[in-house]
């Protein structure tokens, strides 16, 4: 593969509102940053509440006609959009790296399990196909459907700014809702670029809508009567304000939040292969997932060989321009969101863990303003460390030794967590036992980052998520639909007489 493209657009980015891109009319905007050379790239509008009205009073005029068509033309709208999105992918995926700053190939490995989701969501009329009953009672049938919500909205977070959207508006579109996407105001184009596709695609004006924005945006949907449901992916603290103020106002709402994955090393596993699994799933993405492995928990006599494996990866890390292809991690998004993982590993060093490879202060040559941190492992830290407790969402990988499994799941079980989990271990019966016991809504064996497939459903445990159901897959559609039952018979069926009991099979 030659080297890719790299996006380099300058103007500003605005709003995709009723089937066209608009500049922004609050007068409030952002600075884009590209975080690999650390300069301003492009603005970006931040919506009044005004202009999420108006977003939301075009998906109310476009929404009835979309969601009264037959299922299957509206997949053919969507597999329109999947070959768009196959033909774009290298476009979205360097939007990705100028913006987020993720190496292009992970980017790229985003952008198609984003894809996976149009997949999924093309089988939108074997998705909603209803349940019948014959003869529920003489002369009686009963049957269910499940009939879109209406207008919906999703938030989401700078961290996956294609696949997240993708996890949510696919499967709302394919049931008939419009969608309002509020993306993160970090790297907002790739929602844009998407908007356009859909549009190609032959989306009605108005079924998609892009509102960028920071908290006026936010509160604006949660608020807004005719927005009936919400769907969020961010920090913990946000993702609790968001279930809070939207169930408060009578939405649907699912919320995402943070995470602190563990991998557990277990005393039989195969060293290699767990060492790598904890390079890449700690340093992968500059460890700015919310699938990213955090803590290794060292069970037993292995530690000692895991720990000094890992700080010779961690210190040979290829930390570099996101668009060289050598590049193994690249820049932290924001200088802020740099100084405040620094900052965290000062506070391990006071709180007495043991800082064994320090990433700190790093400097890529030619990019010496970018926002780049190097890997950093900690070892013998302990559950009362705020390294250990608290989503540090940076290239730190925290060790925690532990003598056996039981103390293993202990520590997860009490964390206040439980999004992803990770064992590596040759031994089954082990394994299986971990999975059942284990409080985390996501389960990798010998997987460090167990991302559920788009057919699957993702979502965490505990203060990972608050909500009912999960994001994609099943769960996704019967989070943007309602079910409705029908009972029907037909005249010459009914007995003569009204009926005071209760209704029974007869
Ligand atoms: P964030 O919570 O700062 O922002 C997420 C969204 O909320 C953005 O669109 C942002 O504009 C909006 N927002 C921010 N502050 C707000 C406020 N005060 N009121 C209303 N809205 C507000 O998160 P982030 O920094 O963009 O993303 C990183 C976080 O997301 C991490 O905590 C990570 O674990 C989490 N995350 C979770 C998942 C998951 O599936 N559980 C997936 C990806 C990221």
């Amino acid at each position: 593969m030659g080297a890719p493209e790299a996006f380099t657009q300058t103007t500003d980015v605005g709003h995709f509102i009723a089937g066209r891109a608009a500049a922004g009319s609050s007068g409030r905007s952002q600075p884009v940053y590209n975080p690999a050379t650390g300069q301003v790239a492009r603005q970006v509008a931040l919506a009044s509440a005004d202009e999420v009205g108006q977003a939301v009073a075009a998906a109310v005029a476009a929404q009835p006609a979309w969601g009264d068509f037959p299922a299957i033309r509206r997949a053919r709208v969507l597999n329109n959009f999947l070959a768009l999105m196959n033909q774009h992918k290298d476009t979205l995926a360097a939007m990705i790296s100028a913006e987020h700053g993720k190496v292009f190939t992970d980017a790229q490995g985003e952008v198609a399990r984003g894809i996976d989701i149009v997949e999924f969501a093309c089988g939108a009329p074997q998705l909603l196909k209803g349940d019948f009953t014959e003869q529920v009672s003489t002369g009686i049938d009963n049957h269910t459907l499940r009939q879109p919500l209406g207008v919906v909205a999703g938030i989401t977070p700078f961290n996956f700014p294609c696949m997240v959207p993708l996890w949510m508006f696919p499967i709302a579109l394919a049931a008939g809702n419009a969608f309002i996407l509020k993306p993160s105001e970090r790297d907002p184009s790739c929602a844009m670029f998407m908007a356009e596709l859909l549009q190609q695609a032959g989306l009605p004006a108005g079924v998609f809508s892009v509102v960028q924005g920071d908290k006026v945006a936010v509160d604006a949907l949660l608020v807004h009567p005719d927005v009936k449901a919400i769907s969020f992916v961010g920090s913990t603290a946000i993702a609790q304000y968001i279930y809070e103020t939207g169930a408060h106002h009578g939405k649907r709402v699912q919320a995402l939040g943070g995470a602190k994955n563990h991998l557990v090393v277990m005393p039989d596993a195969n060293v290699e292969q767990a060492v790598d699994a904890l390079v890449g799933a700690a340093y992968g993405s500059a460890g700015e997932r919310c699938m990213a492995i955090s803590v290794a928990v060292l069970v037993g006599g292995i530690a000692d060989a895991v720990v000094e494996k890992v700080a010779e990866r961690a210190r040979a890390l290829k930390v570099m321009n996101p668009m060289d292809l050598a590049a193994e991690m690249g820049p932290i998004v924001t200088a802020q969101a740099r100084d405040r993982i620094e900052g965290y590993i000062g506070v391990g060093v006071e709180e007495g863990a043991t800082l064994v490879v320090d990433g700190r202060g790093l400097k890529v040559p030619g990019l010496e303003a970018g926002f780049f941190t190097g890997g950093t492992l900690f070892d013998h830290a302990t559950p009362a460390m705020r390294i250990y407790q608290e989503e540090i969402f940076g290239p730190v990988l925290v060790c925690v030794r532990v003598p056996d499994m039981a103390s293993a799941l202990k520590l997860i079980n009490d964390h206040e967590y439980g999004n992803g989990v990770s064992l590596y271990t040759s031994d089954g019966g082990v394994a299986r036992e971990f999975s059942r016991r284990v409080q985390v809504g996501m389960v990798g064996i010998n997987v460090p980052i167990p991302v559920p497939m788009a057919w699957h459903g993702f979502g965490g445990w505990k203060r990972s998520l608050f909500g009912d159901m999960h994001a994609y897959g099943e769960e996704g559609v019967r989070f943007y639909t309602k079910q409705k039952s029908v009972m029907q018979r037909w005249p010459d069926s009914i007995a003569k007489g009204a009926e005071f009991g209760f209704p029974t099979s007869k």
